[in-house]
């Protein structure tokens, strides 16, 4: 039951081959029996009752395409009976009084929440070693990282723990775990998933995304997922062309004549051979499959990671002064007065990479250095942007490349290294800056004895709202190739 995809799923809830509340227990029970790490917070009466309410649609005929189907959520996103935590000491114990948008919007198409999923605090990190409930295993290599922030959402599709989860991206946390644990997964454009409910990490990058084993899972999912929302300052409205749409239309669509972008800066230097070989190998399927290659240069690549790691800090020192010990969550047991109520609570709540972040983004902030860091990371930005918008017009429809220059590293490989994972960030962070929307899919494992089980992820690029070409492309790809089926050992 656990190896069919959604569209599978669904089908067998409609035709009432089976309930919702079995195939809830089903993946209640794998849950409880794994050992990934990948789930922080299980209520199996609240994940179960839902399952009931969805038997109930299903029965009188009011059932959607996912209703009754199980889906697990980031701990970024909150969620009224779920703890919500962003994998932070300092949110140990919190309960949301609201659901996130996003989560809303799964509820009322009739999904089943199954739990909420382990993630680098706040989101910061390459990993998962950053979440303060301990590192989530890759399902494919229990030695390996599942990658981050998003690594319990991947870990636990890859695991068969759910067939579907949230992500959020901000510099590439959606593709880069997608891509190490072997799993589909899109970053739409900036601004058509509402953000309200989301616990802020860089607001001006944060989007939420599904994570799913197939693209055309992926569709059904954002399906869902887009919309314009009041209660986020940021989101799109239907005149800006964040309508709904359906993201099934295209999938079917044959990939003649289409060009894709290889952007030389993807291929260089620092790229592993065995990654750029599944890379290549797939390039080459797109060929067959009526595309043609169009080498390109996107000269500022480089530059995203220090443009990356000025801004989103900048953002997060001001989204987590929040987090004070008088509004919400931890407060430190003992203080003298405020003062040394804020620090200590600050200092014991927070791990060392958000800490990390605060002080950056505080200092690049600061009168004095902000026109020599942060605005000039702001400049950068835009030609960033500019460099994809000629790209789009002059030589591509699309851009394809990998997800990150390796496979999983080891656990432990490169936790006491910020610069270590944040250089591997260097092929999701321009598509994060500009708002573009990206996604990840499986395309083979890397070589070697060690790395021959770890998952090898293809990045695809599009213009803005081209989320349905997206899914059309890796729908093709998909349908021609079996990555996307294939499952870790034992699972
Ligand atoms: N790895 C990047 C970071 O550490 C991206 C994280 C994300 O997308 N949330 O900031």
């Amino acid at each position: 039951m656990h190896n069919k995809t959604i569209k599978e799923l669904s089908t067998l809830l409609h035709s009432k081959q089976i309930s919702s509340t079995e195939l809830t227990r089903h993946y209640l029970d794998r849950i409880a029996a794994s050992q990934h790490n990948a789930f922080l917070h299980v209520d199996v009466d609240l994940s179960l009752a839902q399952a009931k309410a969805a038997d109930a649609r299903l029965a009188e005929g009011s059932a959607g395409p996912l209703t009754g189907i199980p889906i697990a959520h980031k701990d970024i996103f909150v969620t009224k009976g779920w703890r919500s935590t962003a994998a932070s000491k300092m949110l140990g114990n919190y309960v949301s009084p609201f659901d996130a948008t996003v989560v809303t919007k799964f509820g009322d198409a009739g999904m089943v929440t199954l739990g909420k999923l382990n993630c680098d605090e706040f989101a910061m990190g390459s990993s998962n070693e950053n979440s303060a409930f301990g590192s989530v295993k890759n399902p494919w290599d229990l030695l390996a990282v599942p990658g981050g922030s998003s690594g319990g959402s991947a870990a636990a599709i890859a695991a068969r723990l759910a067939p579907a989860a949230t992500g959020t991206d901000t510099g590439g946390s959606i593709r880069q775990p997608a891509a190490f644990c072997g799993i589909t997964g899109i970053k739409p454009t900036y601004g058509r998933v509402s953000r309200f409910g989301m616990i802020a990490f860089a607001s001006s990058l944060d989007q939420g995304g599904p994570m799913a084993r197939t693209a055309e899972d992926c569709a059904l999912l954002l399906n869902e997922m887009v919309g314009f929302d009041e209660r986020d300052s940021t989101s799109l409205t239907p005149e800006q062309g964040n309508a709904r749409e359906d993201f099934t239309r295209d999938l079917n669509q044959p990939l003649n004549g289409l060009r894709i972008g290889v952007p030389k800066e993807y291929f260089g230097e620092g790229l592993a051979a065995d990654v750029e070989q599944a890379v290549r190998a797939a390039l080459d399927q797109f060929v067959k499959l009526g595309a043609t290659l169009v080498e390109f240069s996107l000269p500022k690549t480089s530059l995203s990671i220090p443009v990356y790691y000025i801004i989103a800090p900048a953002e997060a020192s001001s989204n987590l002064s929040r987090f004070d010990g008088v509004r919400y969550g931890y407060r430190t047991p003992e203080y003298k007065d405020l003062q040394d109520m804020y620090k200590k609570t600050r200092a014991e709540g927070f791990g060392k990479e958000v800490q990390r972040r605060i002080m950056v983004g505080t200092y690049v902030l600061c009168h004095g250095y902000y026109d020599a860091y942060y605005v000039q990371a702001q400049k950068i930005r835009r030609l960033i942007a500019d460099d994809f918008q000629a790209a789009f017009k002059d030589h591509c429809d699309v851009i394809m490349g990998p997800v990150a220059p390796t496979v999983a590293w080891d656990l432990g490989a490169k936790s006491d290294d910020p610069v270590a994972n944040y250089l591997a960030d260097i092929f999701t962070l321009s598509t994060s800056l500009a708002g573009l929307p990206g996604m990840s899919i499986p395309v083979g494992f890397g070589a070697g004895e060690k790395n021959a089980k770890r998952p090898v992820g293809l990045q695809i690029i599009g213009n803005y709202f081209a989320e349905a070409k997206l899914l059309n492309i890796a729908h093709q790809y998909q349908q021609a190739t079996d990555w996307h089926t294939r499952a870790p050992e034992g699972v």
